[in-house]
Order: C-alpha cells, then sequence, then structure tokens
C-alpha cells in the first residue's frame, strides 16, 4: 500500500491512496475538493472513502462537494458528525481502507478532535496518518489542548515501530528543522536531515513521509526528554530550564511559538 501527496493550499498535502484494480482512492484530510475531483476526472478513478484527522477547515472545506459527487462514507471525529463525518470514530476502532485495516488513535493537542490513523499492510511497512499532531521535525500548535494532553499523544506517537512512515498534512519540514536546530545545534542526525530535507525543497520534492525512527532522533518534540533539547529551549527564551517532562515539553513548545 502507498500513498502519494496532491498539493492543496500554499503548503498542504491531501494523501491519496490507490486501488489499481477498483479504479478507486481513498483520500486523506480533502481541505480542497477541486484537487481531488481534478486528480479523479484526469485518472478516470472514484473517491471510495475518506478520512478526516481533526476539524480545522484545510482539512475539511472539501468534503461536502466531494460526498455529493460520489456519496462516499467520511471516517473521522465525533465531533464533525453528522454534518461532514458520516461514520464517526474513535480510538481502537478499526477501518478497511483498500483491504487494509488502520486503526484510530486519539491524539489531543492540536485540537481536541485530533485522531490518527496506523496501519500494518501485510505488504509494505506500517503507516501513520498523522494530520496535524507530528510534523517532519515538529508538532502542530497548541490550538486546543494542554501541553500535557499533546506530550501523552507524542508519547503515543513515539512508541509506534521504528519503520512507520509517517504521513503529516503540511510542508513544514525546513521551518521546524530551523528551529530544531537553534535548540539542537549538535545533532548530527538533525543536520543530515536538514540536509537531506533542503535538497528535497531545491527541486519541489515534498520531503515526506518521515519515519518514526527519524523523528525518535531529530523532531525536538520527540526529545522532551533529552536535556540539552530543553536547555536549547529554555536558553532561547532567556528563562530556567524546566524540570519535569510536562514542563519541559511545554517549554520546547513555547520556544517554537516565539521563534
Ligand atoms: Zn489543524
Amino acid at each position: 500500500m502507498t500513498f502519494f501527496p496532491l498539493a492543496a493550499f500554499n503548503d498542504n498535502y491531501i494523501w491519496i491512496t490507490l486501488d489499481t484494480a477498483k479504479k478507486s482512492i481513498w483520500a486523506v484530510d480533502p481541505g480542497d475538493a477541486k484537487v481531488v475531483l481534478d486528480y479523479c476526472h484526469s485518472q478516470k478513478v472514484t473517491l471510495e472513502g475518506i478520512l478526516v484527522t481533526h476539524h480545522h477547515k484545510d482539512h475539511t472545506g472539501g468534503i461536502q462537494e466531494l460526498v455529493q459527487h460520489f456519496e462516499c462514507p467520511v471516517y473521522g471525529p465525533e465531533s464533525l458528525a453528522p454534518h461532514l463525518v458520516s461514520k464517526p470514530i474513535r480510538q481502537g476502532e478499526e477501518i478497511l481502507v483498500h483491504g487494509t485495516a488502520f486503526l484510530v488513535l486519539e491524539t489531543p493537542g492540536h485540537t481536541l478532535d485530533h485522531l490518527c490513523y496506523f496501519a500494518e499492510p501485510s505488504t509494505s511497512k506500517q503507516l501513520l496518518l498523522c494530520g496535524d499532531t507530528l510534523f517532519r521535525g515538529g508538532c502542530g500548535r497548541l490550538f486546543e489542548g494542554s501541553p500535557a494532553q499533546m506530550l501523552s499523544s507524542m508519547m503515543k506517537l513515539r512508541s509506534l515501530p521504528p519503520e512507520t512512515l509517517v504521513y503529516g498534512t503540511h510542508e513544514y519540514t525546513l521551518s521546524n528543522y530551523r528551529f530544531a536546530l537553534a535548540i539542537d545545534p549538535n545533532n548530527s542526525a538533525l543536520i543530515e536531515a536538514d540536509k537531506t530535507a533542503t535538497a528535497l525543497r531545491d527541486n519541489e520534492t515534498p520531503t515526506l513521509p518521515s519515519t518514526i525512527a527519524l523523528e525518535q532522533q531529530t523532531n525536538p518534540f520527540m526529545r522532551f526528554d533529552r536535556e540539552e533539547v530543553v536547555a536549547g529551549a529554555a536558553a532561547l527564551l532567556n528563562e530556567p530550564m524546566a524540570m519535569d517532562t510536562i514542563n519541559s515539553f511545554a517549554q520546547i513548545r513555547r520556544a517554537k511559538d516565539g521563534f
């Protein structure tokens, strides 16, 4: 099973997976209907289903028009049912996408309703569709949740198999790495990842998917328990270093918000 991105707005990716035999696709967070409709028309495929991670408009704006066209099911948080989501789902439930089971993980923090979807396909690597919770080199802003909630969401994702491919919604990698390098400048894996990502962007190529292993090594929001990362964030904020995990995570997030 593979996902590929359709670019939308300035820096969104609508992730698509195609079943060539059935000539049908699933779309993740279709913020813009036209992008998906154009793809379906040009490739002569139908939309079989939609997965939604959270309520923000750039993830949901295209749903109504797409459903009118294809009458497909929409899986997502209960907060969007029944208006946008026809199949509300919760932590621990599974959805079949082209025959592969995706497990629902509740990951509040960016929003309170945020869901991620994790799969272990029999024929390819594990996959995580993570919306605005986890980005390559960063995490979503805390618009609704607390640092403790986002920390627990990050720990949930950090414990997934290291080889898991990570599909976030935004191409924020280079700006995330600028911040990460400012607080964690001696991290050789981060320096290397920044070089690779810069080369990809120079060729206008997406830097996604990432992997859980790469995020464990480079993402400051997965490295909240590394003393050098918290010290770097404290120095940037000109504050004393936080002494417990939740406040360390919050300090890194605050440093990023003001960067
Ligand atoms: Zn969002």
